[in-house]
């Protein structure tokens, strides 16, 4: 709006001056009446926008409350919760998300919802509205980690060694809490909702292999929610471009030749080949990339030898590259390969490197669209304030959430899950991590409206 008003301002000066310098009366006088016929126009099609954006405005607060109302409803949310902390009992890991998905496949029956599966072994993608375009998709990971849950309380971990400490079983949760609010709904949709229930998130790119079996063929935009326990229940944060890393993996084998510690002479040491690479490993950040540049080179394990008093053949050790550009990760991978194979080549060693691309497929960088993020935004703040929807800050953490970002209009928030009085405080894939399941109205809510608004919106852009 102040945009619109500046404008304003600016066609009577400009008339103004012309009248002064003018020297012909007549043309001073038609200019005049020019310049404030034009002046009246443009206020009326500025009062024209302000009065549709004051309607949509009250439209989305409307819409974001009914939504919310509704799936805090006490039958609404105590089936939220009771689907909650049931695939909180029974945890599966990457791709083996069966129980889960038949779970969801018979809420969403029961909810009358029309899917598709498999995708990608155990991925589910249902629809609601008219069918036709435009398409949007709103995505739930369905994976748990292969951590032994330490919080002792009703409904604990039921499958030994294995845990939702990532929340997405919540996420879960909140698609099908959306998908309710949005069957009710079904006959106003200017378009179609796609639901994507997606497996193997965590370090197997489920999502990756739910776009390369066509999941999302035609689905034009995509929002995606992480719960996040380190900002308070009822707010979310997100940013435009780039926010989370592109990631990826690394084994290097090392191999010289081994022998008694006693006479390193007859041998070629791989632990000292491996020591120096792993030292030089370090220099690629602190000395070759621009230190605004926020990359990460991380050795995480180590392996070689059993004795003491023997030099082994071999050494293996690995780690993650992480960059916030998906080309910085390509340069990580290309120096990674070179410093690794030069001082092994030093030590009279040799090396390979294996960065795992098919079995933990590296993450390129998610990147927000910036007009999606704005409508996520917009409905975040409808639904919870402004002051509750704040500016992430960039991380290095990674999400295949970036896949469908780099194939659509895409947005992903954070949804905060924090709360001291419910100890909800841990980080996520920590053994003691634990939700406050307010959130997960405010999920379903929030899902379903950037959903509803988005069609909308397009709808509206097509007519
Ligand atoms: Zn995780
Ligand atoms: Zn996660």
């Amino acid at each position: 709006m102040p945009y619109n008003v500046g404008h304003q301002l600016s066609i009577p000066t400009s008339s103004l001056v012309k009248i002064e310098t003018s020297s012909d009366d007549l043309k001073v006088g038609v200019s005049d009446l020019m310049a404030w016929l034009c002046l009246l126009m443009i206020l009326s099609t500025c009062q024209t926008t302000w009065a549709l954006d004051t309607r949509s405005e009250s439209k989305l607060s409307n819409l974001t409350r009914e939504l919310l109302e509704s799936a805090r409803e006490p039958e609404f949310f105590g089936w939220l919760k009771r689907i909650r902390r049931r695939i909180h009992e029974y945890p599966e890991l990457a791709f083996e998300e069966d129980n889960t998905s038949q779970l969801i496949k018979s809420e969403l029956d029961s909810l009358g919802v029309e899917y598709s599966w498999p995708f990608a072994k155990t991925g589910v993608v249902g629809s609601i509205g008219s069918g036709l375009q435009p398409w949007f998709g709103l995505r739930a990971d369905m994976d748990a980690l292969p951590i032994q849950e330490m919080v002792e309380w009703e409904h604990k971990s039921k499958n030994n060694g294995k845990m939702h400490a990532c929340g997405h079983d919540a996420h879960v949760t909140m698609l099908l809490g959306a998908a309710k609010l949005l069957e009710r709904m079904k006959d106003e949709l200017k378009g179609t909702v796609k639901l994507v229930f997606q497996p193997g998130e965590e370090s197997y790119g489920g999502a990756y292999h739910m776009l390369k079996e066509g999941a999302l063929d035609n689905v034009q935009g995509i929002f995606g929610l992480h719960v996040a326990p380190e900002i308070p229940v009822g707010t979310v944060d997100s940013r435009p471009g780039p926010m989370l890393a592109a990631s990826g993996r690394f084994i290097a084998t090392i191999n010289g030749k081994g022998g008694h510690a006693a006479r390193p002479q007859d041998t070629r040491d791989p632990i000292l080949a491996a020591s120096f690479a792993i030292l030089a490993l370090q220099h690629i950040v602190s000395r070759e990339t621009d230190p605004l540049d926020a990359m990460v080179v991380s050795v995480g394990f180590v392996e070689a030898g059993q004795a003491g008093n023997v030099i082994p053949e071999t050494m293996r050790f690995g780690g993650s590259i992480r960059s916030m550009t998906t080309e910085g990760l390509v340069f990580l991978q290309q120096r990674v390969k070179q410093i690794v194979e030069m001082q092994a080549a030093v030590h009279q060693c040799t090396a390979s490197l294996d960065f795992m691309e098919e079995k933990m497929r590296p993450y390129p960088s998610t990147v927000n669209d910036e007009a999606m993020y704005k409508h996520a935004k917009q409905v975040g703040e409808a639904l919870l304030g402004e002051s509750n929807v704040r500016l992430a800050p960039m991380i290095m953490a990674a999400e295949d959430f970036s896949f469908y970002s780099q194939k659509m209009k895409a947005a992903f928030f954070f949804i905060g899950a924090k709360n001291e009085a419910v100890k909800s405080v841990k980080r996520l894939h920590s053994p003691y991590f634990v939700i406050d399941e307010e959130v997960l109205p405010i999920g379903a809510a929030f899902h379903a409206a950037v959903a509803i608004s988005y069609l909308d919106g397009h709808a509206m852009d097509t007519q």
